[in-house]
Order: C-alpha cells, then sequence, then structure tokens
C-alpha cells in the first residue's frame, strides 16, 4: 500500500509517498509559498529529476491538488491514479494529553485535535488545514494523525509535573509533554537494531538536534523524559530559542528594555539560541563550524561550546533518570553533520568511558557506531525518519 505523508505548516505543505509494505520513498516534495504571491511546488520523484511548478495556491486544497495532479501526471507522475494511494498520513504537532497514540482521523478526533489548539496555536491549526484539504480531494481514503507529542505521553508524573501550582495543570492542562516524539521513537528503535537488541532490553539517550532541538531518555521502548515542555521552547539551546532560562529574566529585560510579553517572547523565540549567543553570527550551524575553524575565534568557541555543554548536562540528566544508558544516539540536521558538536559533546562524557573514534565521527551518510569503548555506552549517529515512522503508523492502523 502506498502511503502518502503530510506535514502542513501555515503556509508550507512537505510530502513524501512511501511504499509502506517495502519502506521505499516513491517521491517527495514541498509546496512553498501557500496563500502568499509565488507560490510554488517543488516535486522529485525517485530516481528521476526534480521539477519546479509554478502556480498560484490561494490555500491548502490547491497545494494538495497539485501534489495529487503531480503524483498522476502522465509524463512525471508515479502512480497511474489516485486508487493507488491507500492512505495518508498526517503529522500533527500537539495531542496534549488526549492522544498517546497515533489514529485514525474521524470527525471525533478532528473536535478533539482542535481542543489541543490552545496548545500549540501556530502549529495544530495549520496541520488541521492540511486534514481538511486532504479530506476534500480523497474522501474515501482512510487518514491517521501521527502526533509530535504522543510518544513522550509515557513519561512519569515526576518528569512532566512543573513547580508551579497543581491548579494550573488540572485547569489548563499546563505540564511538559515534548515534541520530535516520531524522531526519538525511530531513532531510538533503530539504536536496539543497531545493539542487536529488542527496544524493550535498551536504555537510549536520542540527541535530535536540528533547528529545534530536543533530548530524550528512552527506557524499555518508552519514553521517560524529554527536554522540550508544554511548548518547544524548553530544554535546551536551539537554533534561535533560548532553551531553558531563569523565568525571572523575563521580568529584568521586560523593565530594563521597556518590553511587553510579546515583545519579550519574540526575542526569546526568534532571537535567541544560537543566534543570540553568537552575538548575530548566525543560526546555523555550519556558519558557527566555519567561524570555529578560523584561528584565534572566540565566537564560534564561544556558542558551540555553551550549546555542547548544555547537551552533555542533559545527557547525564537523563542516564540518572534511566539509571543508567546503553546508547547515546546523535541525529536530526546537527546531529548528523556536525562533527564538531559531537566531539565536544562527547568530551564530557569521557568519565564513562566513551571515547570517539575520530575517522568514524567525520563520516556522513550513514547510520553509524562512531565512539571505540568496548565497555560503556555506544556513541550512534543515525539518520532520522520521521516520514517513515508515519507511514510505518499510518500503514498499521489502516490494515
Ligand atoms: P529542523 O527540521 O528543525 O528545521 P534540521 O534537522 O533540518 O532542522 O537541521 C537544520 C540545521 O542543521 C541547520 O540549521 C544547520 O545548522 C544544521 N546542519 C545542516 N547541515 C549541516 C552540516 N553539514 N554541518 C553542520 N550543521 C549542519
Amino acid at each position: 500500500m502506498n502511503v502518502l505523508v503530510i506535514n502542513c505548516g501555515s503556509s508550507s505543505l512537505k510530502f513524501q509517498l512511501i511504499d509502506a509494505e517495502t519502506e521505499n520513498l516513491i517521491a517527495k516534495g514541498l509546496c512553498e509559498r501557500i496563500g502568499i504571491e509565488g507560490s510554488r511546488l517543488v516535486y522529485s520523484p525517485t530516481g528521476g529529476e526534480k521539477i519546479t511548478i509554478q502556480d498560484d495556491m490561494p490555500d491548502h486544497t490547491k497545494a494538495v491538488q497539485m501534489v495529487l495532479d503531480a503524483l498522476t501526471n502522465a509524463e512525471y507522475g508515479v502512480v497511474k491514479s489516485l486508487d493507488e494511494i491507500g492512505a495518508v498520513g498526517h503529522r500533527l504537532v500537539h495531542g496534549g494529553e488526549k492522544f498517546a497514540c497515533s489514529t485514525i482521523i474521524t470527525d471525533e478526533v478532528i473536535e478533539a485535535i482542535k481542543e489541543c489548539n490552545d496548545l500549540a496555536p501556530l502549529h495544530n491549526p495549520a496541520n488541521l488545514i492540511g486534514i481538511d484539504a486532504c479530506r476534500k480531494l480523497m474522501p474515501n481514503v482512510p487518514m491517521a494523525g501521527i502526533f509530535d507529542t504522543a510518544f513522550h505521553q509515557t513519561m512519569p508524573e515526576e518528569a512532566y509535573l512543573y513547580g508551579i501550582p497543581y491548579s494550573y495543570y488540572e485547569k489548563y492542562c499546563i505540564r511538559r509533554y515534548g515534541f520530535h516524539g516520531t524522531s526519538h521513537l525511530y531513532v531510538s528503535q533503530r539504536a536496539a537494531e543497531m545493539l542487536g537488541k529488542t527496544p524493550e532490553e535498551c536504555k537510549v539517550i536520542v540527541c535530535h538536534l536540528g533547528n529545534g532541538a530536543s533530548i530524550s531518555a528512552v527506557k524499555n521502548g518508552k519514553s521517560v523524559d524529554t527536554s522540550m515542555g508544554m511548548t518547544p521552547i524548553e530544554g535546551l539551546i536551539m537554533g534561535t530559542r533560548c532553551g531553558d532560562i531563569d523565568a525571572g529574566i523575563i521580568e529584568f529585560i521586560a523593565h530594563k528594555e521597556d518590553k511587553n510579553i510579546d515583545d519579550i517572547m519574540k526575542i526569546l523565540n526568534k532571537e535567541s539560541g544560537v543566534l543570540g549567543v553568537s552575538g548575530g553570527l548566525s543560526s546555523d550551524f555550519r556558519d558557527l563550524e566555519d567561524a570555529y575553524a578560523q584561528e584565534g575565534d572566540v565566537v564560534g568557541h564561544r556558542t558551540l561550546r555553551t550549546f555542547s555543554y548544555k547537551v552533555a548536562k542533559y545527557v547525564g540528566a537523563y542516564m540518572v533518570a534511566m539509571n543508567g544508558v546503553d546508547a547515546i544516539c546523535f541525529t536530526a540536521g546537527v546531529g548528523e553533520n556536525g562533527p564538531i558538536v559531537r566531539d565536544m559533546v562527547c568530551e564530557y562524557l569521557g568519565f564513562m568511558g566513551v571515547e570517539l573514534d575520530a575517522e568514524l565521527n567525520s563520516k556522513r551518510g550513514q547510520d553509524l557506531i562512531i565512539s571505540k569503548n568496548e565497555n560503556g555506552p555506544k556513541v550512534m549517529v543515525i539518520g532520522t525518519n520521521e516520514e517513515l515512522m508515519i507511514a510505518r503508523d499510518t500503514y498499521k492502523l489502516v490494515k
């Protein structure tokens, strides 16, 4: 069965068509600037040439229509008709406490997702628009929702509660939820496979280091803690998000700079992280690594060191959460491609016998064990594949 995986944002829509039996990618692409002048579809059939189709996309329904037209196009399409798409899997950001696993999308499910909109006001409504567009154009195709938060619903109370009045949890569901769950699940399962064990036999720490970054502790196949919280701003220092900070800083900046809460949240979400620590140099780790490589560089060192220290601190904390660890995995943009960051993080872990193999650490594009220690935890680089995980769950549910 072919599964169409949809990741819908407010003005963009990413998709992949995956053969769920062979797990082969058939085609993928991206609609950009939906609802904005200059919209286009970039479409890549596997083994074929990338094609860019410029056309007006006033709304997401038109975007989905263009995707379906491309997939079935006589010249560059990959299926003969829409009958060859057996199911659609939608990436959904926030399922609150309502969704602890993936689910078939029904009218009731859509209502329940809407009730979580408060928790992710920028993301959930956009995800729902994608569902609506697909239902309009493929009314008879079963659809599943896969939530970023679901995998972390196994966190125990002591990991998800904040130190604030309990009534806020009761009234508003203010607690830690965590994100990137699909990636943490995929990578932890792959790590178990690489250790030659089942997920139930392993303690794995997954460092998902991309533009958004989070770490999770996965014990016996279940998430027991993760660094993002009620929203994705908590935890690690990210591309532009601040991660953990002293809550008192908010009031302090407000007074010093005469700013309101919206201004401050914008600074903490968009102008902080490694962009902020580097004094505005860049939120992109490639630029920071380039700076770091220059002789006498101060900014690159400061920024990568601050970022890596925080990652290492979380690794230590999650060893406590799991009473040990078998594998520490690096994934996502920086985790998969940033040898300097991996090296810096692992330097802090030397006390427990972790030692990187410099040659293996410099390799790219394959899942690898990059530590040379026989005893102690293995360090791994694993390419994440959230779309495949969504296709797997969708297939399981629809079958
Ligand atoms: P997201 O999905 O959160 O947008 P990604 O997982 O795609 O993020 O990661 C994007 C980040 O990965 C970029 O901001 C960049 O800093 C980093 N990155 C990508 N390629 C490299 C590379 N070759 N070396 C170092 N960092 C890289």
